[in-house]
């Protein structure tokens, strides 16, 4: 009997994967290492449903806990693995030397700590785990002040749930805007717009300086003397790749575990997907590496398949989305390395962002790089057809 094949990790991208070898009909041994305390789960309703009280945690499991026992997959939950050898096909985990045929590292990634905050000794979050958006959510009551440091995606939802709570919520975002390194300044400024309309007071352009922590509560000092008094802080500065494990070992790494389009690593019979991966991508035509639920799926399918001797290929273009308050938003794409030379705005310009129906497309000429709608849902075929054409202005709006 062949070992069994052990997938590492406890998101979607594994969840998915799984899910997908018993679809496909592997009956042989599996095993899923998930390093949290709860069978695998996606992450978008923790700064969401779930945050805002109103999806249970079950909600976020990517199979049902009795799933796992009824399709004879062994899941071990709370255990880390600590080292893989790729050369013996073996892993130690919980003190367990396992042998594998087949190897999935699916280990996501963990936010940026912080210093300047972390040393402070104020109360401060970070949102990564069920376990963390848990904790947040039970200091999102009316009236409670909440600093949030970092204004993408992470920092805005949570800005949004806060928001809805009741809370007095203040955004503290380094750059002009936020979210300007992914939508660029325009884009970036409805952002903006959208949270102060909401009565978020959203400050850019700041540089935290200093960050005290007393009786009376936390104090942030930035460069310019403003300071802030706040009871939570809520970092979102971004997160890196979680591929110690891989390096560890022996494979190959460069920003996440590099792997070809077919989610092989540099060391055979080992496979890398979702936010871990940064994938060659045949596409786009550089290497890749995004924080995406969809492109957990997508690379937890491909990753089944290969697992089990498949030629299949991660050649999706990166898609992801966001809900704040009643606005929601699906985007396709990716500028790439050469980046975006100008926005085109379809739609409606006036009014409150929140209620506004448009579409941005990201250009390079005359070639769409990324497009997005903003709560016109009818509009993510169309958007799908024109990322990676050229297109005119008249295309665009049509
Ligand atoms: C709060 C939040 C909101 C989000 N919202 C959106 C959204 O709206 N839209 C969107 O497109 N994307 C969103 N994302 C991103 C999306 O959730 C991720 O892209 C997705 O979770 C990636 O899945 P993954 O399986 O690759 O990794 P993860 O979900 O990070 O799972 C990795 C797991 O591996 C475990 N692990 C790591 N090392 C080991 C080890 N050595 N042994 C055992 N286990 C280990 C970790 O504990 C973790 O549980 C959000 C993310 C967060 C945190």
């Amino acid at each position: 009997m062949s070992a069994p094949i052990i997938l590492v990790g406890g998101g979607l991208a594994t969840g998915t994967a799984v899910r997908e070898l018993r679809t496909q009909g592997y009956d042989g041994e599996l095993v899923v290492i998930a390093g949290e305390r709860h069978a695998p789960y996606e992450r978008p309703p923790l700064s969401k449903g779930y945050l805002l009280g109103n999806d249970p945690a079950e909600k976020a499991l990517v199979n049902e806990e009795s799933w796992y026992a009824a399709h004879d997959v062994d899941l071990r939950t709370g255990v880390t693995v600590d080292a893989v050898d790729p050369d013996r096909r073996t892993l130690t985990a919980g003190g367990e030397e396992l042998a594998w045929s087949g190897l999935l590292l699916a280990t996501g990634a963990m936010p940026r700590r912080l210093a300047l905050a972390d040393d402070s000794g104020a109360p401060v979050h970070y949102l990564r785990t069920l376990d963390d958006s848990t904790a947040l959510k039970e200091q999102l009551k009316p009236g409670a002040r909440i600093g949030i440091i970092g204004g993408g995606w992470i920092g805005l939802e949570v800005a949004s749930a806060a928001q809805q709570a009741g809370a007095e919520v203040v955004v503290l975002e380094a750059l002009e805007q936020p979210l300007l390194n992914v939508v660029g300044p325009q884009v970036g400024a409805l952002f903006a717009q959208l949270h102060r309309e909401k009565g978020v007071d959203v400050r850019t352009g700041v540089r935290i300086e200093e960050i005290t922590h007393g009786s009376d509560g936390t104090t942030i000092r930035s460069a310019d003397g403003d300071t802030l008094a706040v009871d939570r802080l809520v970092v979102g500065v971004g997160v890196a790749p979680v591929a110690d494990l891989a390096a560890d070992a022996g494979i190959a790494v460069d920003n996440g575990v590099l792997v070809d389009a077919g989610l092989h690593t540099s060391a055979p019979g080992v496979l890398a997907a979702g936010d871990v991966a940064n994938v060659d991508h045949p596409v786009l035509g550089h290497r890749l590496r995004v924080e995406h639920w969809d492109t957990a799926i997508k690379h937890g399918k491909v990753a089944a398949t290969n697992l089990l001797g498949g030629g299949a290929v991660a050649d999706h273009l990166p898609y992801f989305f966001t809900d704040q308050y009643a606005l929601g938003l699906e985007y396709v794409g990716h500028p790439g390395p050469d980046g975006f030379d100008r926005v085109v705005i379809t739609g409606d310009t006036e009014g409150p962002v929140e209620g506004r129906v448009f579409r941005v497309w990201w250009m390079r000429g005359n070639r769409v790089v990324a497009g997005m709608h903003v709560n016109d849902w009818d509009a993510i075929d169309r958007v799908r057809e024109l990322v990676g054409t050229e297109a005119d202005d008249a295309a665009l709006r049509s």
